[in-house]
């Protein structure tokens, strides 16, 4: 039996039920939404409650934008989502529930889009894309051959050019602006810099390959087109958008692309977390909402914080209430407990990992799954010592926001012959893939590649080379392989043949052959998933999948394994046992922003949004020795941490304070003596 929209949308609050009804039950008033709140209150509820309203008032699913932060969020909306509509409208018994094929990132919707206009707009359909690093090493290339490496003296390296052009690119700023900025040791550059990115543009185009900034910028672009714009408006009825604040000036001009009055246009996100600006995001955005429309957009405030306990809201409020910029009224919640949240002082970061593992391991003993728990920090490699203790104490784990899966060797050698089977101009896959066959250096790449490119086909060009004479039988089943693979896309039945070629390569490079094996044949069974070989690539690029503690990839679906997580990762998501690692002066702030008042103030959020991800139990360790790796200046160190600024002696007082452990017998631990004993530091403002 359908329940009734009463029924299902029961336990909303007053707010955020005006928030779901807007525009629904008079149709009249159509204009644009926004949802302000704190962590916590609901706004990604109200959102995914919002889209099944709709739909249950005959809103078309295929005809819904809905724009989130991760690809994993995007596929916990589409469930949410369905399992409303599944009890509304009794979907699931008689039919499928609906599949709302426009629900992902920016960046997938972008590439989907892209995709369909091509022709339009100059793009080749096959274009491929390039992930961050494939990005690095095209810019490297170029800085090479431009000689800027050697010629401008402390020229950025590759990494910072990137960073650099992607700031740029999403803040619609200009190269001056965001070198005086956020890059003044680079002032000198400024010259080369400009020259370089216009010969990476250049690469780029002339390659057909576009990077994770070219989908939003090319997008945006297009949308500048008259008829273009109208057609792609009018795809979408309804265009909905979480997590806000940390859309950048490029991400906005979309939106305003999208729906320029702002109808049927929804936006949800809380200015305190705020925690992408060194990606450009502007909180702006969302601040200037309201007024970017006449009449401007509805605002609808939730305050009830329906997370969190009591005592791990009032210390989240007291972080965030120290902060300069005024943000959204306190936080409330019904949810009484004697329980405080914990400051836990350890010698070091060895013993940090044993005493988070013990905790995880008590609270299971207490009845809370591991997937009920997730440990955070600032940075992927803080989780590096934590991950050997599991793994010795043979405790699974998944991390977000880390190493990823696409980054070994072969798992890139073998998408690297898929990318250029796609789209064989694109000369890192080319160079890459070639380089592979024995006596085939990076001369006859070379060489090989720029024939490809003069020729109108690349083909001929691939057919007619002469390889050095050690790799010509190599070289034609290479030749053969990728032939055959550009003019006729099969799937998965592609991906099987790269790795059948690539197999005798792999063991003649590799001693661990059978392991890597393994992988890739944990690929091939992602590979399944998707239904075309450039619908693989794409979200492969966009968002691979996660490292994680099983030797073979991807975990099972049903395992319990606890959650290693970057702060900036784990965004939007609960745990019901949060610990946050290192959160100590040096980490928190970090040692690299203590430059300036908007990246302290940033920090001060990336803690307040990590405090906020706990429901019961919450935990923040500070290691009191604390290695640092000082990337600019060059050479690491160790520093005696003590408890970061952002929780001084009066909120400090809303925490239960935790001596720290002795030393076990284990010597890893004992070997060092900590010179700072922050445990007797914060014992001492009690006296
Ligand atoms: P964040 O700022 O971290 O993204 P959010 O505002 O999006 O948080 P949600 O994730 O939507 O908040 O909700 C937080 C938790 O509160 C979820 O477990 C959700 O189911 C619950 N919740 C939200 N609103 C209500 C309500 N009216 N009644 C009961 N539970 C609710
Ligand atoms: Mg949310």
């Amino acid at each position: 039996r359908p329940g009734t929209a009463k029924d299902v949308f029961a336990d909303l609050n007053e707010r955020q039920r005006a928030a779901v009804e807007h525009g629904v039950a008079d149709g009249s008033h159509r204009g644009p939404l926004l949802v302000i709140a704190g962590a916590g209150t609901g706004k990604t509820k109200t959102l995914a409650s919002r889209v099944a309203r709709l739909v249950q008032t005959g809103a078309d699913p295929h005809r819904i934008l809905l724009l989130t932060f991760a690809r994993r969020a995007a596929g916990e909306m589409e469930q949410r989502v369905g399992r409303m509509l599944h009890r509304l409208l009794g979907y699931g018994t008689t039919q499928a529930p609906p599949h709302f094929p426009w629900c992902g990132t920016f960046h997938s919707v972008g590439a989907r889009l892209l995709r369909d206009y091509a022709d339009r707009i100059g793009l080749a359909p096959n274009f491929t894309i390039l992930d961050r690093s494939d990005a690095e090493d095209l810019m490297g290339i170029v800085r090479q051959e431009l000689g800027l490496a050697e010629t401008v003296e402390r020229f950025p390296l590759k990494g910072s050019c990137l960073a650099i052009y992607s700031r740029v690119v999403n803040s619609q700023s200009r190269l001056d602006q965001v070198l005086q900025t956020h890059y003044p040791w680079c002032f000198a550059a400024h010259d080369g810099l400009k020259k370089l990115f216009k010969a990476y543009a250049q690469a780029k185009h002339q390659q057909q390959v576009l990077d994770y900034d070219d989908l939003l910028l090319y997008w945006s672009h297009m949308m500048m087109d008259a008829g273009i714009a109208a057609d792609v408006r009018q795809r979408f009825d309804h265009v909905l958008i979480d997590e806000y604040q940390d859309t950048n000036r490029l991400q906005g001009s979309i939106v305003l692309g999208l729906k320029p009055q702002g109808e049927n246009l929804t936006v949800v996100g809380d200015d305190a977390q705020a925690i992408y600006s060194f990606r450009a995001a502007d909180v702006g955005n969302i601040l200037e909402f309201p007024d970017q429309f006449t009449p401007p957009a509805r605002i609808v405030a939730l305050e009830q914080n329906y997370r969190s306990t009591q005592p791990i809201l009032a210390a989240s409020n007291a972080v965030i209430g120290l902060s300069k910029k005024r943000h959204a009224k306190d936080l409330w919640s019904n949810q009484a407990s004697s329980e405080l949240p914990r400051i836990t002082a350890m010698p070091d970061e060895a013993s940090q990992a044993q005493w988070v593992a013990d905790q995880v391991l008590l609270r299971r003993e207490e009845g809370i799954r591991l997937i009920k728990q997730a440990v955070l920090f600032r940075t992927s490699s803080h989780s590096a010592p934590l991950e050997l203790e599991l793994t010795r104490r043979n405790i699974p784990f998944r991390k977000f926001g880390g190493l990823k899966f696409l980054e070994s060797t072969h798992i890139k050698d073998v998408l690297s012959i898929l990318r250029w089977a796609q789209n064989p101009r694109g000369r890192l896959a080319g160079f890459r893939v070639s380089q592979l066959l024995a006596g085939f250096g990076p001369v006859s790449a070379g060489k090989l590649l720029d024939e490809m490119e003069r020729e109108a086909d690349p083909m001929t060009a691939i057919r007619g080379f002469t390889p050095p004479k050690a790799a010509s039988e190599e070289f034609a089943k290479l030749a053969g392989l990728i032939e055959s693979m550009s003019q006729q896309s099969e799937w998965p039945g592609d991906l099987e043949r790269a790795i059948e070629w690539y197999q005798p390569h792999l063991e003649r490079m590799h001693d661990d052959a059978e392991v890597r094996l393994a992988d890739l044949e944990q690929m091939a069974r992602i590979a399944q998933g998707y239904s075309s070989r450039e619908r693989f690539l794409t979200e492969l690029t966009l968002d691979p999948p996660e490292a994680s503690s099983d030797e073979s990839g991807a975990p099972h679906l049903d395992e319990d394994y606890l959650i290693l997580s970057t702060i900036h990762s784990a965004k939007g998501q609960e745990w019901n046992a949060v610990y946050v690692l290192n959160v100590v002066d040096g980490c928190m702030p970090s040692d690299m922003a203590t430059g300036r008042e908007e990246d302290i103030e940033e920090e001060r959020r990336l803690l307040y949004v990590a405090m906020t991800r706990a429901k019961h139990h919450l935990a923040l360790i500070t290691p009191q020795r604390f290695y640092v790796r000082q990337q600019r200046r060059g050479g690491d160190s160790y520093i005696n941490a003590t408890l970061t600024r952002f929780i001084p002696g009066k909120v400090a007082r809303l925490f239960e304070q935790v001596a720290p452990m002795s030393a076990r017998g284990d010597t890893r631990v004992s070997s060092h003596v900590p010179t700072v004993d922050v445990g007797a530091k914060l014992r001492a403002m009690w006296d």
